[in-house]
């Protein structure tokens, strides 16, 4: 089937549209010219470093702003060609980018792969779900999870899709409400609690967003927390 498949349908450059030979979904020429995060990277965060090390070292952004997960990795850098990728399958209906991205996140984040872990990706705002009918961030999440050969949840995040009340709750639940707008929602709290948690999102910025989606499953009990986006922003040295 798969042959046919691909005699149907020869495998494209998801970059430039040209015939490829591999699952990797770039011909050679796109290969080279995406910013792939290759050697030393932050431990935390996934972006490039220069040098070598023998030992997990951590970006300066990491060093000063204080990271609730445990480790986290990037497969490229928001730029160029990286950039472009990311956001065709963002806003351009590419959801054939997914899995051939999957499979870069793969490589650089299967080191962290735990017993029972858990994908969840990070998920839209409603309104931008409407307007888009897809979330990226879920369709990296399954195929990473396929990769890895963990379990994934589409759900185990979500954001209260209308500001609840305050009346009545204690002060960590009023700033819970109020701060990171991201929960495990209570139908999900069995399927986190005690299970090391890979939270799977499209780009890093600054990480608020991920640090509230880590702090959201701490909070219901999760064992430790991973990261694995498939883009990270660096700011040019
Ligand atoms: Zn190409
Ligand atoms: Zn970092």
């Amino acid at each position: 089937m798969q042959t046919l498949v691909q005699l149907v349908y020869p495998p494209r450059c998801l970059s430039c549209g040209g015939l490829v030979e591999t699952d990797f979904g770039l011909c050679g020429t796109c290969w080279r010219d995406t910013p792939f995060i290759a050697g030393l990277s932050c431990d935390l965060c996934g972006t490039a470093l220069p040098g070598q090390s023998d030992r997990a070292e951590h970006c300066d952004d990491c060093l000063k702003t204080e990271r609730p997960w445990t480790k986290g990795r990037a497969a490229i850098q928001y730029k160029d060609k990286g950039r472009r990728i990311v956001l065709a399958l963002k806003h351009g209906d590419r959801q054939d980018i997914a899995k051939p991205a999957a499979k870069w996140m793969a490589r650089v984040s299967r080191d962290m792969v735990l017993d029972n872990m858990l994908a969840v990706p990070i998920p839209l705002h409603l309104h931008r779900h409407l307007a888009r009918r897809y979330n990226q961030s879920a369709l990296l999440a399954e195929a990473l999870a396929a990769e890895l050969g963990i379990e994934w949840s589409p759900d185990a995040l979500a954001r209260p899709s209308a500001t609840p009340s305050l009346e009545g709750k204690t002060r960590e639940e009023r700033f819970d409400t109020l701060s990171g707008g991201l929960i495990v929602p209570p139908k999900r709290v069995e399927q986190v609690a005690g299970r090391p948690i890979l939270i799977v999102d499209d780009v890093m910025t600054s990480g608020a967003t991920l640090a509230a989606a880590a702090e959201a499953c701490l909070a219901v009990g999760a064992s430790q927390v991973f990261v694995s986006v498939l883009a990270r922003v660096a700011k040019d040295p």
